[in-house]
């Protein structure tokens, strides 16, 4: 039986005795046939299970990426958004609109439409600033891992649709693959989001990691061939360790966080 409580102990005396060379020892956590998880405890290492390779539909996930791009700009700016469930051509995921939401909100609640004006505003501030050709050089700087080949060749930003914050198949992943752009050092910014705007109070091994609870962005995105379907995501992580979850069939707010806790063993 897989036990992170034991792992996680494992990894933070290892780490606290500074023997790195001294591997952790665990066992594989119990997946559901199609499941994917990847998880490192900050040292480095990603330790993958299941279906962690397949690349899926990244749904809400793509709003880290913007967090990469814009969240700091967003964040200091305090931009704001109402959203009312329809703007334009665009329709929200949530019918009845999100209401006022600020950066940490529209994360929260994966408001589509936040993310759409503010994308556009942005879009707009980079072609004043450097113009068209840098502002998709700066774009698929961070889309590139996401996108295959996808993206229509060019210099022009490509059109803004909601594909660009997880509807539809455009942007893909796989457990492992998010991960490991989560842990990359620029990335730094993106889990101090998670920490900041993410963060529940469910607490394990609180003396090993502190006070600071978990921090968990959900996703659900579609299932290519079954249009009837969804699949679900959850990111996430506290102190230095991430995890990453795909669930084949399943909504990320729901199934997806009842897997994630007890996969980790986390309490209410
Ligand atoms: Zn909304």
């Amino acid at each position: 039986m897989w036990n992170p409580r034991l792992l996680l102990a494992a990894s933070m005396a290892t780490l606290l005795l500074a023997a790195p060379s001294a591997p952790a020892t665990m066992q594989a956590p119990a997946l559901r046939p199609g499941e994917g998880f990847a998880i490192t405890l900050g040292d480095g290492e990603v330790r993958a299970y299941g279906e962690a390779r397949k690349e899926a539909p990244m749904g809400s996930l793509a709003k880290l990426l913007w967090m990469r791009l814009e969240g700091s700009e967003w964040s200091s700016r305090g931009v704001r958004y109402t959203c009312k469930g329809t703007a334009g051509s665009f329709t929200c995921w949530n019918h009845e609109g999100h209401g006022r939401v600020d950066v940490g909100k529209a994360l929260r609640e994966s408001c589509n439409l936040a993310f759409l004006a503010w994308i556009q505003d942005a879009h707009a501030r980079w072609k004043t600033d450097y113009g068209e050709a840098a502002a998709r050089a700066r774009m698929e700087e961070v889309f590139a891992p996401f996108l295959g080949s996808r993206l229509p060749p060019g210099e022009a930003l490509p059109p803004l649709t909601p594909a660009w914050v997880g509807d539809g198949d455009l942007l893909r992943t796989s457990p492992e693959a998010f991960l490991r752009w989560l842990m990359e050092p620029d990335k730094a910014e993106v889990v101090t989001f998670g920490k900041r705007f993410l963060a529940s109070f469910w607490v394990e091994v609180q003396d090993l990691f502190g006070k600071e609870g978990w921090w968990f962005k959900t996703g659900t995105a579609p299932v290519p061939g079954d249009p009837s379907a969804t699949s679900a995501w959850v990111a996430g992580g506290r102190g230095s360790a991430l995890v990453v979850l795909h669930l084949p069939r399943g909504r990320g707010k729901q199934e997806g966080m009842t897997r994630i806790r007890e996969i980790l063993g986390l309490k209410d």
